[in-house]
């Protein structure tokens, strides 16, 4: 199976994604295919055996469309992330160069619709006597002239619509073109066969009205509208552009001794890499020599320099300041975090949201049955207008309303809705350092009513220090520091750390360990010397059953520490206390999510005293300690069994299997390694003051969403009544395919401003 994501070419309007989707669906060998209007990409899954891109690309040529396939010489490039870059850039240029193309008719067309409608102002003021009636002459002159306009507009620059409409006659395939194109086609055939037979159909029907400037204007419009909208669609998705630009071209690196300048794409696992004042940081690494503050706000949203010395890592796409420094090259082309962003937030961007659905529902059956309509309102006039009327005035109704119905019901509103808001909304997400794995996420995000956090590393800085020692036996404090920091230096645990950097720091001599096994949400255990020791907390104590009054430890839990207890099999030898820091936003970040009507509860594997000491700090309403990782599940579960929406915040690292239960993820990343894959939000620089922001952003950009739908919808809905003439007998309401024209346009760049207005909030 191949899963490839390809640029579309041609999409006009959200119906055509349904035309390619389904177009794909019945190839043979497509597993899977998904087509966004928003991002104008198709996501296809197919069996290389029994089809290939070049195939898939033939198939819906013929509709209009195509997709860009990467050459064979980028194909080899793309293993590397940067020719995605490039290729990104080239489709930006290609867009820019569409957006310059249309603005180009636009400046055609404008003058003649404002011309158009001076004349056709002119003759309605004329009626009520406001102005003079113009000469015969002149009328004449005009007369002749909005024909040869008309053709013009038709045949140039409303091409995509005549072809559109060509489309439907030979494919039956019909997208928001064709309604545009059999709308300006009827009024332009129907004017073009009065003018020509005057004569012969004057005693039928008024051979005074002609709809010339109804074609002139329409396309004027709708071109007018499409090539804001696509400005505008460009500028919704330049977080990328942004991202792109953080990409450095170039590295330079030492080989055999020598300073040289490559290319970034050559940069190679382990090269030796100098930063110069002001440069950029090309791939991510670790600095072996030499100290800077590094400026990466670009990448973690935080505005302070940070300070980078030797063992320290450093990411793509930041900036350093004024230090010079070498690093070791240790993620390189894709693997890198700035290709790894940017790579999601490119997905996220072309992924569709649950809300999609209905508009995308809506909008697959629009065009058949706008169609429909627009016969049945004809056929009505004829009908019953006739009767009321005469023939000549209900076909002349009858005909402004078949092409009002068609020119208003494009969807094409409907189909920005909800990608354009997403585009935005995850881009925005990506500058200040929050990282969305796709729409659905970001929708679920604006519903969650509790969070879910990880004591260590959320609330606190992760970073626990050695506080205290308490001997319980008759070895020296430095012996029972040793046998601990050797036990501890094969374990992971923050409070392994700091066990192991004190010891470290006293220059402590470590003991060879063996049989060295981990204890989940306990501890450890391990031999030195084939005497078996445990490290681990009360409940370690508890399940060896050796004797151990837990009130020793009371008085330093109570203050927020932690415990490692030193045990044999028979006793306890001793215990240290390790205590961290609370981050310096944790309180607010809190207080934040209450009055955002969340509830706030700590989760963690820590003693229950310390726990809730802590929590109490933050005013977290919650604490439930003790926990075994697997038990986080189940907590998680029961939350979810009561109706509640549950966000998991945790490292991602040990708390992988809850934030795959909990309905958001979010991974907690601090530096170089961040599990971007594993959770649905990827906070960097992770402190939870992001997941407040993140929470706001989900609620701004639905609340964007449902505005665009309710714009697009109730358009149509009061549009298409009204255009079919439904108010006529009643009011005498009748739209003018002239005004459909502008209001469909007017729609479309609104709903794509109104997303943009999202990038403008604050968060
Ligand atoms: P958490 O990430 O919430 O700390 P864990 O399951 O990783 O949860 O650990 C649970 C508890 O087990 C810790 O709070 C600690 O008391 C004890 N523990 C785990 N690993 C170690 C270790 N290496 N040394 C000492 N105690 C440990
Ligand atoms: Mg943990």
């Amino acid at each position: 199976m191949n899963h490839a994501n390809y640029r579309v070419k041609g999409m006009h309007c959200a119906s055509c994604a349904g035309i390619i989707e389904n177009t794909f669906k019945k190839i043979d060998g497509v597993q899977s295919v998904e087509v966004n209007y928003g991002t104008e990409t198709a996501k296809v899954e197919f069996d290389e055996s029994k089809t290939n891109p070049h195939a898939l690309s033939e198939k819906i040529e013929k509709f209009g469309y195509s997709l860009v396939i990467p050459t064979a010489n980028e194909m080899g490039m793309s293993a590397d992330e940067h020719a995605i870059h490039i290729g990104l850039n080239q489709s930006r240029k290609e867009k820019l160069e569409e957006v310059a193309g249309m603005r180009s008719k636009v400046i055609l067309a404008i003058p003649l619709a404002i011309f158009s409608v001076f004349i056709m102002g002119w003759d309605i003021l004329a009626q009520y006597n406001t102005v003079f009636i113009m000469s015969d002459m002149i009328k004449e002159f005009f007369h002749h002239l909005l024909p040869i306009m008309a053709t013009y507009m038709l045949f140039i620059v409303g091409k995509p619509y005549l072809l559109g409409f060509y489309r439907f006659l030979r494919y039956g395939k019909a997208n928001m073109d064709t309604l545009i194109g059999i709308g300006t086609v009827a009024a332009y055939l129907y004017s073009f066969v009065v003018t020509a037979f005057e004569d012969v159909l004057s005693p039928f029907i008024n051979v005074e009205n002609t709809y010339y400037d109804v074609t002139i204007i329409v396309i004027a419009f709708i071109t007018l509208g499409k090539y804001l909208e696509a400005r505008s669609k460009i500028k919704t998705g330049d977080a990328i552009e942004k991202l792109l630009n953080l990409q450095a071209k170039t590295a330079l690196v030492i080989r055999n001794g020598k300073e040289i300048e490559i290319s970034v794409n050559n940069v190679a696992h382990g090269d030796i890499i100098i930063i110069k004042p002001g440069a950029k940081i090309p791939v991510d690494g670790i600095i072996t020599e030499g100290s800077s503050f590094v400026d990466e706000s670009m990448v973690s949203g935080e505005p302070m320099p940070v300070q980078k010395k030797v063992g320290d890592s450093i990411v793509s796409g930041t900036l350093n300041t004024n230090g010079t420094f070498t690093f070791k090259a240790t993620k390189v082309g894709s693997e890198t975090l700035l290709a790894q962003i940017i790579k999601m937030v490119e997905e996220a961007q072309g992924s569709k949201a649950p809300i999609q659905a209905l508009a995308d529902k809506i909008s697959s059956i629009f065009v058949p049955t706008t169609l429909v309509i627009a016969f049945l309102t004809l056929g009505a006039w004829l009908l019953i207008g006739t009767s009321t009327l005469g023939f000549s005035q209900a076909l002349s109704f009858g005909l402004v309303s078949f092409v009002g119905v068609l020119v208003i019901a494009c969807p094409c509103a409907l189909g920005l809705a909800t990608p354009t808001a997403i585009i935005v909304g995850v881009g925005k997400g990506a500058k200040e350092g929050i990282l969305i794995k796709d729409a659905a996420t970001l929708e679920k995000l604006h519903k969650v009513d509790t969070v879910i956090v990880d004591k260590t590393g959320t609330i606190t800085i992760g970073k626990p220090t050695l506080v205290d020692i308490q001997n319980l036996s008759n070895l020296k404090n430095d012996e029972l520091v040793s046998i601990l920091a050797s036990l501890e230096k094969k374990s992971e645990h923050p409070i392994a750390n700091a066990i192991v950097s004190y010891a470290q720091e006293k220059n402590i001599l470590l003991n060879q360990v063996s049989s060295f096994e981990g204890i989940q949400g306990k501890g450890l255990k391990g031999l030195i010397d084939s005497v078996e020791y445990f490290v681990g907390n009360t409940k370690l104590i508890k399940d060896l059953g050796v004797t151990f009054n837990t009130s020793e430890i009371d008085q330093f839990t109570a203050q927020g520490k932690t415990p490692a207890i030193l045990a044999t099999k028979d006793k306890v030898l001793g215990f240290v206390m390790v205590a961290d820091e609370i981050k310096a936003e944790s309180k607010q970040a809190i207080e934040d999510l209450h009055k955002l009507g969340i509830k706030v509860v700590m989760l963690t594997g820590d003693d229950e005293k310390a726990a809730k000491y802590m929590a109490s700090l933050v005013g977290i309403d919650d604490v439930v300690a003790h926990v075994l990782p697997q038990d986080k599940l189940v907590k998680i579960k029961e939350l979810q069994s009561q109706g509640r929406v549950v966000a998991m915040a945790g490292d991602g690292v040990n708390d992988a299997p809850a934030l795959a239960q909990a309905d958001v993820g979010i991974a907690m990343g601090t530096g170089t390694d961040v599990a971007i894959e594993s959770a649905g939000i990827t906070l960097l620089g992770g402190d939870i003051s992001k997941l407040v922001k993140a929470i706001k952003l989900s609620k701004m950009t639905m609340r964007g969403i449902k505005q665009n739908l309710f714009w697009a919808f109730i358009y149509n809905i009061v549009g298409i009544p009204l255009a079919a003439g439904v108010f006529y007998p009643i009011f005498g309401w009748l739209l003018s395919p002239v005004f459909a024209g502008f209001a469909m346009a007017m729609s479309s760049v609104s709903v794509v401003s109104n997303s943009l207005r999202i990038k403008a909030k604050k968060l």
